[in-house]
């Protein structure tokens, strides 16, 4: 958290406040939120970067605010970008903030109209990334795999192919699908009817043509209400998202089934916590021998 969805919702926000402003670098707290990109996810145990004031972009026009997954990168005419990793609960926030918001605030702004830009992250798994121009911005994203949004699924049979592991872990690789978290993923699978569990590998071709339909209505639904909000996200406005009362599976172990009533299971699956139905998602994938 957040997922694509959420961070889409921040990505159009910035999109709308920031083009063709100036920013001011008005307000550095914690340096060692500021990684490289050797080292993404900022620099731990007090280790700090030097970074220029410039790297941040102090004086910079913005003119582009792009996303892969759940990275955003916001480009200046300069062709520096600052790649913004909101890890579990980073959020940045527009204008003045209320006294509830004022903590944890690491990085602040001021765009040229006067209004406040704040990189706000209590849990501090999020970053900012300096980037100095476009070859060093995709060599980074090159490391992901391809954008949900817009994954193809010839791509994504290609990258499941040789891969044994379970197919729900395999959609939170980010170096596999790019974008995908354990809210989206869990969704995605239900509507697909695929198990969590069920090797990757073994997915058919019209399975997994049925998962990438089910991966981009649920991302896509999830844009037009907001995106989810469990906790902390919040669009730069402040809005919150949504879709959380869309979800069918996530958070739901133990109640019925939207579908046909039976109790959803859960477990651990790759290190995260997943929900199913175990009637209508089915473990075993059939193969063509099958039928
Ligand atoms: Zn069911």
């Amino acid at each position: 958290m957040p997922e694509l969805p959420e961070v889409e919702c921040v990505r159009r926000g910035l999109e709308c406040l920031l083009i063709g402003r100036t920013f001011r670098l008005d307000h550095i707290g914690r340096r060692d939120i500021v990684g490289s990109l050797a080292h993404p996810r900022g620099q731990r145990r007090g280790r700090v970067l030097p970074v220029s004031a410039e790297c941040l972009l102090d004086g910079c026009v913005i003119d582009r605010v792009l996303r892969k997954g759940k990275q955003l990168a916001i480009g200046a005419r300069s062709g520096r970008w600052l790649i913004i990793r909101l890890g579990m609960s980073g959020q940045i926030l527009a204008g003045d903030l209320p006294e509830s918001k004022k903590n944890h605030v690491h990085i602040r702004w001021l765009l040229s109209d006067g209004t406040s830009l704040a990189f706000r992250d209590a849990r501090r798994f999020g970053s900012v990334i300096p980037c100095r121009d476009n070859d060093a911005l995709e060599a980074h994203w090159r490391q992901l795999g391809p954008d949900a949004l817009s994954v193809e699924s010839t791509d994504l049979q290609r990258r499941l192919h040789s891969r044994k592991t379970p197919l729900k872990a395999c959609l939170l690789d980010q170096r596999v699908l790019a974008g995908v978290g354990n809210i989206y993923a869990d969704e995605s699978l239900f509507r697909a009817r695929l198990h969590p569990q069920a090797r990757a590998s073994g997915l058919r071709r019209e399975q997994i043509d049925q998962l990438v339909l089910s991966l981009q209505l649920v991302l896509r639904s999830a844009i037009d209400l907001g995106g989810s909000t469990l906790r902390d996200f919040c669009s730069p406005d402040g809005a919150h998202g949504s879709y959380r009362s869309a979800h069918l599976v996530y958070g739901r172990k133990g109640l019925p089934c939207p579908v046909c009533g039976t109790v959803l299971r859960g477990a651990r699956i790759g290190g995260r916590a997943s929900v199913w139905c175990p009637n209508c998602q089915s473990r075993r994938i059939k193969s063509s021998r099958d039928e």
